[in-house]
């Protein structure tokens, strides 16, 4: 074991080696000798066994018949190679190869995220077999408990096939009711083994809608690059058609036996997603990926995709980083979405991860929005990808109307006035849903007391306690601190202290109050972390039935929700004065998306937007809903600052015990930093927006610059000094290229 660069000083004898990459926190790659007895011929790909230290590791082999110049003696024999095959195929490498030098991240612990968890820790796939489950050969009369189980069963009915368990499972049945179902002899199950999993052989897919002349024009077009590389960006206003676009698009992608990948933000589209596509190609084995599968579901995704059995994989970020046997194309829904850039340790962005793996697979790429990225819009301008525009909702849907109500001088009660409140009345009385929106769950953001002005703060962080009341407890959003309401002022003993603030818990009692008869769905991290509890919440709503769902950002996702006419936007000031360059840029995306959600079917619908700054000059591109003449003038702005994207920045993230080390570490750093050219510039160190995390300073250079290479060579200076400096081991760097948020 011992790290492949530098090399030694003087040019000895060279070793054939094996050169691999290990999940360790250290750059560079690692030389091993070829392992003793082993019938199996190295390949890169493979995974294969190493001492390292005290320990053993298992790393991937990156490349092969490697001229080693380490001595013998420092050289090992690889243990054991894992795979007769590579687990991991070379243009996945070659991607997280340039990812890891382009986000400045050691290259084994980037190359972990292509592997399930079982595989990272030395399983074979060999014995994986799909659970696919049948109606029962005899017929039964009986009726099965429960209103899922009965919608089980008759799924089971409608499949002469069988539906395999993970199919099943992501569309929120559980192990229970399959195990309830089998028990009562109604169902069985077979285990078939994934290599003899035949795919249906009847290609059947579900009626399709005819499309609009605009979308016929979009999906043509992008068919035609089929076999090729070409990026496009579809612009197309929420409910405009273009998810299907994207299912016209894959249906041709494998009637030509080939796979599709879609990328998606947030992990509770998944179920929603999962089942379009599916009632769309009934016949295909689709798999999801995203944080809540357990280790078996994660592998068996990654097994049926790798081998070709699965056609499609909608997941979430790290599904990039997944093998498929032979890719079509790649679609990255609601491409603007923040939750597209991984926010720690290897802090890659799918969506551009996802067009360089694009190019290398010689596949088309759609980046979809009603609301795109403003680098997106540019590359659009600049002609590295293809302007595609929906401006119409197909068939009678029309876009809702927007309304700003001033809130400057009007009582609220639970966040709400009295226009909207009976606003909220005529919508409900007419049988229809209402949605809203408030960007802050707890039932108020701060509590405190009246008479001396004490407020509870976080004793780790530098930010205000959030009062959750159901948990009677004060929250901390930024670490784990929790703790139970004080009883009295800590500093002026005073007996009285109230919330101040609304969150969404306080909306939703409100609302549960001032209607009693109406059912009130709240969506907020705080509801929905339970498995399948948005798909229920989803179930829910889908039923028409008039309702009020309150909820965080969540929301405003890309959900479809026939029966919405009316949002409501409880504030929409508090996101206008972040001091971020993209503020404006995602406020405004977040309004039209939220806006979005309003009559999306038939029916006509609505916008309410609460507000003190009515006369804020993005309000009125908002009410016309006239996103494209935003983005021009914010780009506009952004040239002239010179700003992203027409500059590239990245962060260097200190955080440390105490400030003066974060700042020690962060000025040292700056004074080795020497940029040769003038377009370039390092300046800071500068507080985080929230300065202190967890009892962890927070400071920040920056690195900005005109040319991305120029900025790419100062990223790698930057880690060749940080690896040679002497810090204290409290001190924690992070780099973040391209960063989403500069705080
Ligand atoms: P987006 O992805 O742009 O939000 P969707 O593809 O979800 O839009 O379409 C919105 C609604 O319009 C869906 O209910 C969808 O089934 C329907 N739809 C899409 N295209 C057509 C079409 N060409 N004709 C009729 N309905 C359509
Ligand atoms: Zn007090
Ligand atoms: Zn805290």
């Amino acid at each position: 074991m011992t790290q492949a660069t530098p090399p030694p000083l003087t040019a000895t004898i060279t070793h054939k080696a094996l050169r691999l990459a290990l999940p360790v926190p250290i750059h560079g790659y690692f030389d091993y000798l070829y392992p003793e007895n082993t019938a199996i011929t190295p390949k890169a790909g493979q995974r294969a066994e190493v001492p390292f230290g005290h320990r053993k590791l298992i790393g991937i082999i990156i490349d092969i018949d490697i001229d080693s110049e380490l001595c013998s003696s420092k050289l090992k024999p690889v243990l054991k190679i894992l795979d007769d095959t590579p687990a991991i195929p070379g243009n996945v490498i070659d991607m997280v190869t340039w990812a890891s030098r382009y986000y400045g991240y050691p290259i084994g612990e980037c190359v972990v995220n292509c592997l399930p968890p079982p595989l990272r820790k030395g399983k074979t796939t060999a014995d994986i077999h799909i659970r696919q489950w049948h109606i029962s050969a005899q017929d039964k009369d009986i009726k099965p408990r429960g209103r899922k189980q009965q919608a089980l069963l008759s799924l089971l009915k409608e499949s002469p096939k069988g539906q395999n368990e993970p199919f099943l499972k992501s569309l929120g049945y559980t192990q229970k009711q399959l195990s309830a179902l089998e028990s009562s002899a109604l169902i069985q199950c077979l285990q078939i083994p994934l290599n003899q999993c035949v795919k249906n052989a009847s290609r059947g897919y579900s009626a399709k809608p005819n499309l609009t002349p605009e979308q016929s024009r979009a999906a043509k077009r992008i068919k035609s690059s089929l076999g090729k590389f070409d990026a496009y960006l579809l612009e197309g206003i929420t409910g405009s058609g273009k998810t299907e676009i994207y299912l016209q698009v894959i249906e041709e992608a494998i009637q030509q036996q080939k796979q599709a990948l879609v990328l998606i933000p947030e992990i509770n589209l998944s179920p929603q997603t999962l089942k379009r596509f599916q009632a769309r190609f009934p016949s295909e084995l689709i798999m999801c990926h995203h944080s809540a599968l357990n280790d078996s579901e994660k592998l068996t995704a990654w097994e049926t995709i790798k081998s070709g059995q699965a056609s499609i994989l909608i997941g979430t970020r790290s599904a990039i980083f997944y093998p498929f046997a032979e890719l079509a194309c790649i679609i990255v829904d609601e491409e603007h979405d923040a939750s597209f850039k991984q926010q720690e340790g290897f802090r890659y962005s799918a969506r551009d991860l996802a067009v360089y793996r694009a190019h290398a697979e010689n596949c088309p790429i759609i980046l979809g929005s009603a609301t795109p990225s403003l680098e997106s819009l540019h590359n659009a301008e600049v002609g590295k990808y293809h302007k595609l525009e929906l401006k119409a909702r197909p068939g009678d849907a029309v876009l809702p109307t927007i309304e700003y109500v001033d809130i400057k001088s009007r009582p609220l009660k639970g966040g709400l006035s009295q226009p909207v409140l009976e606003k909220i009345d005529t919508h409900l009385r007419c049988g229809q849903q209402v949605m809203i929106f408030l960007n802050r769950r707890g039932f108020s953001p701060s509590y405190g007391c009246h008479s001396c002005g004490w407020h509870a703060v976080c004793p780790h962080c530098d930010i205000r306690l959030t009062y959750h009341k159901k948990a009677w407890a004060l929250k901390c959003h930024h670490c784990d601190f929790k703790q139970h309401l004080p009883k009295q002022c800590p500093d002026c003993h005073c007996s009285e202290l109230f919330p101040y603030g609304v969150g969404t818990e306080r909306t939703e009692e409100f609302l549960a109050e001032h209607f009693k008869e109406t059912n009130i769905i709240r969506i907020d991290r705080d509801t929905t972390t339970r498995k399948n509890s948005m798909d229920r919440i989803y179930q829910d709503i889908q039923s028409g039935e008039p309702c009020i769902i309150v909820g965080t950002q969540m929301l405003a996702k890309g959900h479809h929700f026939p029966n919405i006419t009316l949002v409501v936007v409880v504030s929409a000031d508090d996101g206008l004065f972040i001091a971020d360059f993209r503020a404006e840029e995602t406020f405004a995306q977040l309004l039209i998306q939220v806006a979005g959600r309003a009559g999306r079917a038939q029916k006509k619908g609505e916008v309410l937007i609460q507000t003190r700054q009515a006369e804020h000059p993005l309000f009125a591109f908002i009410k016309k809903l006239d996103y494209s003449r935003l983005a021009e003038s914010l780009l506009d702005e952004r040239r002239q600052l010179n700003l992203p994207p027409y500059s590239h920045f990245a962060l260097l993230r200190a955080d440390a015990d105490s400030e003066q080390d974060a700042m020690d570490v962060l000025l040292q750093l700056k004074t080795s930093l020497k940029s040769n050219n003038t377009t370039t510039s390092i300046s800071g160190p500068y507080a985080s927006f929230l300065p202190r995390k967890a009892n962890r300073y927070r400071f920040q250079l920056l690195i900005h610059s005109e040319q991305r290479n120029e900025r790419q060579k100062m990223v790698t200076e930057t880690l060749h000094l940080i690896q040679r400096m002497r810090k204290k081991a409290s001190v924690k760097l992070q780099l973040d290229v391209d960063p989403i948020e500069i705080g």
